[in-house]
């Protein structure tokens, strides 16, 4: 019963566009950080349960552990917002294909290690994820990458962690709590980049695909002892969604 007057408060609050059926699963589809921050105050409200979602290439939110959950799907957050040559960075929707990202940026003499990757997801999901290389013998996460963040958290509010700057943040860098974070901390909806001259690509030209590490990640966010980055991960989880209307997939 919930689950339609979410469904009817979606209607009453956002166009109609917003919400589609995709393979029967409701989907809305965000347009801005705010009507995603918007969607999950509504879903606070009936505690209505979520799954953020790129381009599901490999997990399609379909099947018995998705019943009654609606998707919130990146796909409309997908613009390339900023290319700034002179601070090495660029700042990108969420949904924007990383394997597009490369062709952009080479116009301004830049690049992004992990874009030349046979990855075909979205850059929001890249980053959720933890997509990391293999770089002479070294895990190379794309997190390293990530600078700063506009990330809808599921209170209802617009964060934006993180720094541009080449200096870096003293204490303990938020921004980098979201890379990985499978969806369950809030949605991704731009994200900043810091980028290499092109001069650089010969370096990094035999980088190879690590394994996705979803169940590494949720048997520390289970049981985090005294890693850092889940202590870290488990306390902006309790700050930003006592709900829990982003719940870990398994
Ligand atoms: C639970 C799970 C386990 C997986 N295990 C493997 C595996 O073992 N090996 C393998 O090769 N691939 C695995 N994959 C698939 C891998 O994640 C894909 O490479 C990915 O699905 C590609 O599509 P995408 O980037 O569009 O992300 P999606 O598949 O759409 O999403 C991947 C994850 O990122 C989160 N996410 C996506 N976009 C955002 C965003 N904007 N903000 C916050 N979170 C976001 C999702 O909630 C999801 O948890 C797994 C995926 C999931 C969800």
């Amino acid at each position: 019963m919930h689950f339609e007057k979410f469904i009817a408060a979606i209607h009453e609050e956002f166009p109609d566009d917003r919400l589609t059926y995709q393979k029967g699963v409701a989907t809305f589809h965000p347009e801005s950080a705010e009507e995603s921050a918007g969607l999950f105050v509504l879903a606070g409200k009936h505690r209505q349960k979520l799954f953020v979602t790129g381009f599901g290439n490999n997990i399609v939110p379909v099947g018995a552990q998705f019943d009654g959950v609606v998707a919130v799907k990146s796909d409309r957050l997908n613009q390339l917002t900023r290319v700034v040559p002179e601070d090495f960075c660029v700042e990108v929707g969420a949904g924007y294909p990383l394997k597009e990202l490369n062709q952009h940026l080479k116009e301004h003499g830049l690049f992004l290690p992990h874009a030349d990757m046979p990855y075909v997801g979205s850059i929001g999901g890249a980053l959720a994820i933890g997509l990391s290389a293999l770089k002479d013998q070294h895990p190379l996460p794309i997190g390293r990458f990530f600078v700063m963040a506009q990330i809808a958290v599921p209170e209802g509010e617009v964060i934006k962690p993180g720094s541009a700057c080449f200096k870096s943040v003293s204490g303990f860098d938020v921004v980098k709590i979201f890379s990985p974070s499978w969806g369950i901390l809030g949605m991704i909806v731009t994200a900043t980049l810091r980028v290499l001259p092109l001069t650089a690509a010969e370096e990094y030209k035999d980088m190879s695909l690590m394994p996705v590490e979803y169940a590494k990640f949720a048997d520390l966010y289970r049981h985090p002892g005294e890693n850092q980055s889940a202590l870290y991960s488990l306390k902006i989880k309790n700050k930003f969604d006592p709900a829990n209307i982003l719940p870990l997939l398994k």
